[in-house]
Parts: C-alpha cells; structure tokens; sequence
C-alpha cells in the first residue's frame, strides 16, 4: 500500500476452526479484500476450498488441508499479495482482533502485549471455546506482522457497565467472587454499533435514546440500552444463557443439569455438548439454520413449529421485561442474519403490541431492502427498525481510535 492510500485495518475473528478477516478503511467503512479460511486442523478430502479470499475484484481459492491458524493466516497474506495487498507495507495502520471474552480485566479496546495475550489465556476458563482459539489469531498476526500494532476489542466490553443487580447471580456471593461468576454479556460490538447507528437514524443523541436491540443470528441476544450505556442484556457468564439460538438452549432451569447428571448419568463434557451443540433449534428440528427451518415448517413438520414457537416465545419474554425495565422506550431493533433478513420473526415477535405503542407495518417490513430502516410506520410511539450489524467496522474503528 503506498503512503496517501486510504488507512486500513486488517481484522480478524479467529474461530476454533476457521478464520473469517476483512481488510477495510475505518473511516469510509470500504471494504478492499476480506475471506475465511476454514477446516481448521481437520483432513481436507475433497469439496469446499479451505481458504476463499476476495480482493482486486478476483476471488482467490486456497484447497489444501490447513495445519493450524498459524499455516491459515499464511496462505492468508500469499492471497492478499496476489489480490495486489501488501500488509508488510507502511499502508496497515492496525490489526483488530475479536476476543470473545474479556471477563473482569479488559473493557477497553486494549494495544495487545505478551502481558495481554496471557491476561486472555488466563480467561480461558470462563470461555473454553472461543479465548484459545483468539489467542491463536493473535499470536499467528503477530508473528506475521510484528512491526503492526494489534489491537484486541473484547466482546463483553460494552456490558462491562451493567448495574449491578443485573450483572448479579442469586448465589453465595463468596462462591461467585471466588470464581469470577456474573454476568458478562456478548455481542457487545454489535449491540454498541447498532445502539449508535439507532441512535443517528433517529436523529438523536445516543444519551437520549433508550432502546432495545434484538442479535438474532446463529447466536442471539438482546440488550436495553439506556442512554448509550446497556443496563440489561440476556446473555450471561457464557453465551449460552437467554435466547433460544441456532444450537444453543438459552435460558434453562439449573436444575435440568443436576437431573441429567443425577439420573441420566451425564458428565459435564455431556451436558456442555448438548447445551451448546445440540440444542435450540437443532435440538428441537434438527436443524440449526433459520432458511432451513422456514422450509421445514413450510412442508408441515411440526417439530419444526415447535421450534419456532419457543424462539418467538422466549424472545417475546425478554422484550417484555426490557420494556418493563427502561420504563419508556423510543427504539427496538432487529439486527444479524434473522434479525436482518427474516419478516416473519419481525412480525411475530412484535405481534399484538399496539397498546404498547409497538406497531410493524407489513410493507415497510417486507420491503426488499438491506439499508438501515424503519419497519413501523411513520409517527409510531416507538420505532421499530431494522439495522444491519457490522462488527467489523466497529472493531476496525475501535482500532484505529485507539493507536491514534
Ligand atoms: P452468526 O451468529 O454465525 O454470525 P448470522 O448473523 O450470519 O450468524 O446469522 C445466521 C442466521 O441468519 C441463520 O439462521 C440464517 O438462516 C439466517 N439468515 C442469514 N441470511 C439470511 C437470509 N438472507 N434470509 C433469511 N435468513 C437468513
């Protein structure tokens, strides 16, 4: 990249097994290449390519079998050389990386170190799944690229400031000290974006605005944000805990663990699988994919019904309680790929709210646009919108505000 070229931000979301990275302009939100690799650490048969790279209006594929994050992140920066990106240049102003977990420590967007790469490690035990496989991310970049300062924003950040009977467990309060057990929340990035982007949409500053923002992809979460600052939100110490998602249960009487334990013999790694992996809507319809359970319901399977239902079901609670908890609420919001892209959901999770000032109008909603938009119509008590997420961005912007 050569100097007065626009500035750019590599960021990376490093996954247990894959990989996904945009190289964009913070300030324009100009996307010039971004890719996944995939099948991390697994055999590569035949099928899909391991690694997709597009830039240069080319797209780039990759087939071998990829060793480790460290290989993937390689074969990552041949393709950037032949889609025509020098990182090695004086053009990458910062590498932003997505940690999942920040726990008590990290509420900042943070200028990574060894001390921090082991300050993440360390939080590990309170995500197994998702801390170690950041850290690689980390740790491969920046091998790669030491001379560019990465920067980690963590995914709890914007939680970090919940009111304390939020963030609070009912339990023996020495128990939850000693073992760092409260409620962190996820999905922060997005919830903080979105909230902004409401905020603009409407016209207002954010500190006036008390809304509540609605995650629904493959995982799910709601927030109430009061004011810019979130005062409630359905994930927990995990993200496992409140909606029903593509695989996860959500919210879920403790007391089903101890049953499964006691009487069905079930270990922790068991239990961890099925609460995580074989649960929400694949639990219930056997698949996790929201296209794909709009196709089962369409031929008539009632499982897949089922599941709906209990997705609506569990959402609907939370709004209830987050209209209940800010008292008087100006936006709600649907973002992520259901929340974006599914009418159905929109509608049936605001079904019957006119009393409350919460109108969907089925035009606007089945409108096909991708744009940030209104979907209750004009003069409603509260808006009701759609916004696309852009963790991304965000977290290149983060990046880029912090090494300034
Ligand atoms: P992740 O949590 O993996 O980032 P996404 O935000 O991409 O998940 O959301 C994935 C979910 O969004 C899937 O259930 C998928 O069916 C749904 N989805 C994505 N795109 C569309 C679309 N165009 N129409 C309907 N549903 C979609």
């Amino acid at each position: 990249m050569s100097a007065g070229e626009a500035m750019q931000v590599l960021v990376i979301n490093s996954g247990s097994s894959s990989i996904k990275y945009q190289l964009l302009d913070p300030n324009s939100g100009t996307v010039s290449a971004h890719g996944q690799v995939s099948r991390i650490g697994e055999s590569v048969a035949s099928g899909a390519p391991t690694v997709e790279h597009y830039g240069g209006g080319r797209t780039f594929e990759h087939d071998g079998p990829i060793a480790d994050h460290a290989a993937g992140l390689r074969v990552v920066f041949d393709l950037f050389a032949r889609s025509g990106h020098d990182l090695t240049g004086e053009g990458l102003a910062a590498v932003g990386h997505r940690v999942v977990h920040g726990g008590e420590v990290f509420y900042r967007p943070t200028l990574v170190t060894d001390a921090v790469v082991a300050a993440i490690e360390e939080l590990s035990s309170l995500a197994p799944l998702h801390n170690p496989a950041n850290v690689m991310g980390i740790e491969s970049a920046r091998r790669l690229l030491p001379d560019v300062p990465q920067v980690a924003v963590f995914d709890t950040a914007f939680f970090h400031g919940l009111p304390d009977a939020a963030k609070t467990y009912a339990i023996d309060t020495k128990v939850a000290a000693a073992h760092g057990i409260r409620r962190y929340g996820f999905h922060g990035t997005s919830h903080e974006y979105v909230s902004g982007q409401v905020a603009r949409l409407l016209g207002r500053d954010p500190a006036t605005v008390n809304q509540i923002v609605l995650h629904l992809g493959n995982g799910a979460s709601a927030s109430a944000i009061r004011g810019g600052r979130a005062v409630d939100t359905s994930m927990g110490l995990t993200p496992l805990e409140g909606l029903v998602m593509g695989t996860r249960s959500g919210d879920i009487d403790p007391g089903v663990l101890l049953h499964l334990a006691r009487t069905a013999g079930m270990g922790i790694e068991a239990i961890d699988a099925l609460l995580n992996r074989d649960s929400g809507l694949k639990g219930l319809a056997g698949v996790n994919d929201f296209r794909e359970l709009g196709r089962l319901i369409d031929t008539g399977d009632a499982a897949a019904r089922l599941a709906y239902g209990v997705y609506i079901h569990r959402l609907r609670r939370y709004l209830g309680a987050y209209l209940v908890e800010l008292g008087q609420v100006d936006a709600i919001t649907f973002t992520a790929g259901v929340g974006e892209n599914n009418a159905q959901v929109r509608a049936d999770a605001l079904a019957g709210l006119t009393r409350f000032g919460i109108t969907v109008d089925p035009v606007r909603n089945t409108a096909k646009d991708r744009t940030a938009r209104h979907i209750s119509p004009p003069g409603a008590d509260i808006a009701v919108l759609v916004v696309p997420t852009n963790e991304e961005l965000a977290i290149a912007r983060a990046a880029a505000h912090l090494i300034r």
